[in-house]
């Protein structure tokens, strides 16, 4: 008897257990038995030798009829030719240089051979075929086993094909003997999962495509069990910490802000602003992402939680991921604020705050002010970047931390955040980003924290739209391009043309296709081209900061009609007088970065037009990709068709990378019911028991997912 964590020397023999190792970094029994098939192949997916097609990758289950072995006319090698026939038509095998061959392969043989259908003298043949021959007196197992009505197709390696893989798999389940299922009863029967014994045979050898389904959906469970798990014992760990509580303040600063808000909170903003008040007013650590594209209303959001705290006499920071940001941030509240954000100067509202902001460029004298300010609990808002918490700045209370662009905050700065509260208490914590992505991507990278999304964009947001130009089919849409920016320019407004480079790398050689188009290339050519007599400027990230800063103080004053850029324009600019967009070599862009760029037009009271100008033709992927783009502004759509578009394993990215995934059969794309639904379900076991001490079998699950990421940590640094 066999159990999970055996290794499989024993039962396989050295070699072949070497074999498993070195090919396919397969170890132990559970590593085995949870290298699932790749697809299954039903009997009549055996091809007969009268359907074969050129080029296609054909299984035959044939007798060996005659061998013959010749000589290599030019070279100095043997030829074994070998005709094989299913009964009805004969096929031609031969192999190179493999003569030993020929005393496996004996006339009247049965076997299964397998290899890519070319074609020899107007002859289909296979070439080098991999083959399995059924032995005498196991041909009744193996014929069985392949005229079952589902045959497992396992990814293979170099040496250790699918039905080597089949074989192996199948006498370690002989022998398999699970005692202890890790899904508790509890959970399986809620759930209707198969035991893990059942799952694990139906996997390999169903019996029939119901048992086989019902298997998958076991073990995919046994996935995004152990992820959520780990999951809701971070979110566990990081709100059983104490916090201040911070109850809404009647006639604070809040209800001041919201009563001079010149506009109304639209159904989001008002609800999820109601989900902030109650998590600052417990006391638990609140631990919240909001999502929600560029101007869909976040930093009225965040700055309403914070005024919340400071109205407990507590501060709030807003950090963001640059000094740039971080100064418009604090710009744009201390707009925002009014009066209300005036302390200390004449004319401030009564019981007005203060914004503070600090980064590592000012002078030290203002640095040194503003230190004083954050420490004396002077500042009830301080905007810096991510240094803010890293550099131990001292604060009076910090009550709260709203942390601007997500992605480039880990988790191990969120864990650094925590400590920096008064005393043993940890701050708030309110993440945001302008990324959207879909449901399940946020349970599964994110899913530590709770997620909030803003879906709807405030009213009186311009319309963009959005038009791929295949200048590939339509050359004479390239004219129109620059008559259209010519256009926007002669109604007063303004342009860019984002270029996927700069263009002043050096020439790399390898690679054939076309290197994509560069904004030190494509700037004067439309200077003295499509685009002669308008104002032109260039903006890339190699430029010195001075010249950038010029630069873009030019095109928000409108000394400049069209700015080529590359994408250092993504985030932060803000000129709402620019109303088109032209992206060369669209195709070179990703979807979310696409959606992103061309946010920045359409700012203003006119309406955007975005054009993606492409080479990439119809119908491939690429253009699909576009199309996408073009088909909605609705960043949430948009993410959901992405994931649609795009391999499972480029999603999960850094978050799951690596040949152990674990997630091998979830889908982020068509499992969000088990996903949702196994997300509950580790909350309310966390919640009963958060170290799993009753739980020995899932507390197992996560210390193995967690020692691969780990092993995965460690190989990478
Ligand atoms: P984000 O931070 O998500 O990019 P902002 O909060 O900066 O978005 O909002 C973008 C613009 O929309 C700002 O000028 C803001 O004043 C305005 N705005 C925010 N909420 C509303 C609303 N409910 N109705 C109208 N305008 C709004
Ligand atoms: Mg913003």
């Amino acid at each position: 008897m066999a159990g999970l964590r055996d290794k499989l020397p024993l039962l396989l023999g050295a070699k072949t257990a070497k074999a498993l190792a070195t090919s396919l970094d397969i170890e132990t029994v559970s590593d085995l038995l949870r290298h699932y098939p790749r697809r299954y192949a039903e009997r009549g997916e055996l091809t007969d030798i009268a359907g074969l097609e050129l080029g296609e990758h054909a299984t035959v289950l044939a007798r060996i009829e005659k061998v013959s072995k010749r000589r290599m006319k030019s070279r100095n090698g043997t030829i074994l030719d070998m005709v094989i026939t299913d009964g009805k038509r004969r096929l031609t095998c031969a192999f190179f240089n493999q003569a030993w061959r020929e005393k496996d392969l004996v006339p009247g043989k049965h076997g299964l051979f397998a290899g890519k259908v070319s074609a020899f003298r107007d002859t289909l043949q296979l070439t080098n075929p991999e083959y399995e021959l059924f032995e005498a007196d196991r041909a009744d197992e193996a014929m069985d086993d392949f005229l079952a009505a589902i045959i497992p197709v396992y990814p293979a390696a170099q040496g250790m094909p699918t039905w080597s893989i089949a074989k192996c798999v199948r006498q370690v389940l002989d022998v398999l003997e699970v005692d202890d299922d890790p899904m508790p009863a509890e959970l399986r029967r809620l759930h209707k999962l198969s035991d893990l014994d059942t799952a694990l045979h139906g996997i390999h050898r169903p019996a029939n495509w119901a048992h086989l389904e019902a298997s998958k959906k076991r073990l995919k469970w046994d996935e995004a069990m152990a992820v959520q798990l780990i999951f809701a014992q971070r979110r566990h760990s990081a709100i059983s910490r104490p916090a201040k509580a911070n109850p809404h303040v009647s006639g604070g600063l809040m209800d001041a802000f919201d009563k001079r808000l010149p506009f109304d909170l639209t159904a989001g903003q008002r609800g999820i602003g109601d989900e902030i008040a109650a998590d600052l007013t417990s006391e638990h650590p609140m631990n919240r992402l909001l999502q929600g594209e560029v101007g869909s209303g976040k930093t009225v959001v965040a700055l309403r939680a914070m005024l919340q705290v400071v109205d407990n006499g507590r501060q709030a920071a807003m950090l963001a991921p640059t000094e740039v940001l971080a100064a418009q941030h604090a710009r744009s509240l201390r707009e925002m604020l009014g009066d209300l954000g005036q302390a200390g100067e004449l004319g401030a509202a009564e019981n007005a705050t203060r914004v503070t902001l600090l980064t590592g460029s000012m002078g030290a004298k203002e640095r040194k002010k503003s230190l004083l300010e954050i420490v004396s609990g002077e500042a009830g808002i301080v905007v810096g970047t991510h240094a803010l918490i890293q550099d131990h700045v001292e604060f009076a209370d910090l009550g709260l931390a709203v942390v601007d662009e997500q992605h480039r905050f880990g988790v191990e700065q969120r864990d650094a955040l925590r400590t920096r509260g008064a005393g043993d208490t940890s701050p708030h914590v309110l993440v945001m980003t302008a990324t959207p992505i879909p449901r399940t991507v946020a349970m599964t990278v994110y899913g530590d924290l709770e997620v909030s999304a803003l879906r709807e964009m405030p009213v009186g947001r311009s319309p963009i739209s959005t038009t791929v130009v295949p200048v590939a089919e339509k050359p004479a849409w390239f004219e129109r391009i620059w008559q259209r920016v010519r256009e926007e320019v002669g109604k007063g407004h303004q342009g860019y043309v984002v270029c996927p480079r700069i263009g002043d790398e050096p020439p790399s050689d390898k690679s054939d296709k076309r290197p994509p188009l560069a904004v030190l290339e494509v700037a004067p050519e439309l200077e003295h081209g499509a685009l002669q007599g308008l104002k032109i400027g260039v903006l890339h990230g190699r430029m010195p900061p001075d010249e950038k800063d010029a630069v873009m103080r030019a095109f928000s004053g409108g000394n400049l009609d069209v700015l080529v850029a590359t994408t250092v324009i993504e985030v932060g600019v803000n000129v709402p007088n620019a109303t088109a967009m032209v992206i060369m070599d669209a195709d070179r862009f990703g979807v979310s970065q696409l959606h992103q760029l061309r946010g920045r037009v359409g700012r203003g009271s006119v309406p955007g037009l975005c054009l993606l100008v492409t080479e990439a033709l119809d119908g491939t992927a690429t253009r699909e990709r576009l199309a996408a783009v073009e088909s909605t502004t609705d960043g949430f759509e948009l993410s959901q068709l992405d994931l649609e578009l795009r391999r499972e394993g480029d999603i999960l990215g850094a978050a799951q990378s690596g040949k152990r995934s674990t997630l091998k059969l979830l889908s982020l794309l068509r499992d969000e019911d088990v996903i949702a639904a196994s997300r509950a379900s580790a909350q309310e076991i966390i919640e009963k028991d958060p170290d799993l001490k009753k739980y020995h079998g899932l507390a197992q699950m996560v210390a193995d997912v967690v020692d691969v990421d780990r092993a995965e940590y460690l190989e990478k640094s």
